[in-house]
């Protein structure tokens, strides 16, 4: 009988590598000649409608869903099924995601995923809080804070706080801040 999958999830604030890692995952098990699959929610069109791109612009083909049970859908349609599946910004996705996930993984496929821990507000989202919670692996990164230089940014900051935390933009509108960065700029903003 085949085991059970693993789950892991990649987390932390913006451009901290989550989908670099996530892709380079990806690519370990296509060099070892497994099938893969990726998927991305359909509302995370900032670089590309079809592919999961990084910051710096290394890409792989991706299925884009609306629902997470299309992601479930989609697998159970294949004949052929993957080794393992790949699922980017996660915390875009419904509260189905978790059972989803588990689901494949209780057919032998290694699960990885990548999303936000938390939102500009400095609050969970939940979808990843769940995922963190059925994990097999964390891994929790980190980016460079943009204000202080240092490697200890924890946080997305929104610079122009309007279209509410499921916002999807870039350096345009996030940068990746540390706690006390972030709470120093709240404070010039008197929040
Ligand atoms: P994520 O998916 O976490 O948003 P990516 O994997 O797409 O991140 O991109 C990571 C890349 O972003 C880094 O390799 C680096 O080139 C770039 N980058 C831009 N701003 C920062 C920052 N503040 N800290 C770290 N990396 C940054
Ligand atoms: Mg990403
Ligand atoms: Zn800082």
């Amino acid at each position: 009988m085949k085991g059970i999958g693993k789950l892991t999830i990649i987390t932390g604030p913006m451009y901290s590598g989550k989908t670099t890692e996530l892709l380079s995952f990806a690519e370990i098990y296509e060099l070892g000649r497994k099938k893969i699959l990726i998927f991305k929610p359909a509302i995370d069109t900032r670089y590309s409608k079809d592919d999961v791109v990084t910051h710096k612009m290394f890409k792989m083909p991706a299925r884009v869903v609306g629902k997470a049970q299309e992601i479930l859908e989609y697998y159970e349609s294949l004949e052929e099924k993957p080794d393992a599946i790949f699922v980017d910004e996660v915390h875009f996705f419904d509260g189905n995601l978790t059972k989803v996930l588990k689901t494949i993984t209780l057919d032998g496929v290694d699960v990885y995923c990548a999303g936000l821990d938390m939102s500009y507000l400095w609050e969970p989202f939940d979808v990843t809080a769940q995922l963190m919670s059925i994990a097999d692996e964390v891994i929790k990164k980190k980016a460079v804070c943009e204000v202080c230089g240092e490697y200890n940014a924890t946080l997305s900051y929104k610079t122009r706080a309007n279209g509410g935390v499921l916002d999807v933009g870039g350096k345009e509108k996030y940068i990746a801040v540390c706690k006390e960065c972030y709470q120093k700029i709240r404070k010039e903003e008197g929040h």
